[in-house]
């Protein structure tokens, strides 16, 4: 699986485009701000993306998925649990007017996400959110973790929805993982399970 990360919008949320290198066929993972950016990496790549998926409900991450998923003629998927507040008409957060995002499909614990050769693995980590994932590559030890898990933090839990005690299960389900799986977050530098459960002070 290869993994090209666009750094979108004003809180520097990081979408992944994910692909099979052979098929170049591929899923856009948070596609929160600058439709032209994202779709200029993959014009540039030859990448063939037929689905974005969004890791959570929150606007710095779907912020233009209709916008793609109308360019690329293809699909969105979100947690059942998060896609009320994309189908909503009309969603304003911070005076930003967000226009309805359509959902093709309603993901749940355990679907798993192909695209060529490659599949992700669909975790329900909620917490941050009610229905927040995680994605999960066991053969290629590879973490979406979107706002669960970051490089040397958790994601906050005081926006609606949010759930500390949910989030503390989510995490701790996320930090059994194999130590050298690589975790790739909605926000700042890729990080490994190894590392946050060092310094959570996880103990297996
Ligand atoms: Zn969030
Ligand atoms: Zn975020």
């Amino acid at each position: 699986m290869n993994i090209e990360t666009v750094v979108v919008g004003e809180l520097e949320t990081n979408c992944y485009i994910a692909y099979d290198p052979g098929t170049k066929e591929a899923v856009i993972i948070d596609p929160g701000a600058n439709a032209p950016k994202i779709l200029g990496r993959i014009g540039s790549k030859g990448i063939k993306p037929g689905l974005v998926v969004l890791t959570h409900g929150h606007p710095d991450h779907f912020g233009v998925a209709e916008e793609i998923r109308k360019a690329i003629e293809g699909k969105v998927a979100i947690h059942e649990n998060d896609a009320p507040i994309l189908e909503s008409k009309i969603l304003t957060l911070r005076g930003f007017m967000f226009s309805a995002t359509q959902v093709d499909q309603k993901l749940k614990d355990g679907d798993v996400i192909k695209f060529g050769k490659c599949s992700l693995k669909v975790f329900h980590t909620p917490g941050h959110s009610k229905g927040s994932i995680c994605l999960y590559s066991d053969t290629e030890s590879i973490l979406f973790s979107g706002d669960t898990l970051f490089c040397d933090g958790v994601g906050r839990t005081d926006l609606p929805g949010g759930d500390s005690a949910e989030l503390s299960r989510s995490v701790k389900r996320l930090l059994s993982l194999p130590h050298n799986v690589k975790v790739f977050p909605g926000h700042g530098p890729a990080t490994i399970i190894e590392q946050e459960r060092r310094g959570l002070g996880f103990k297996k």
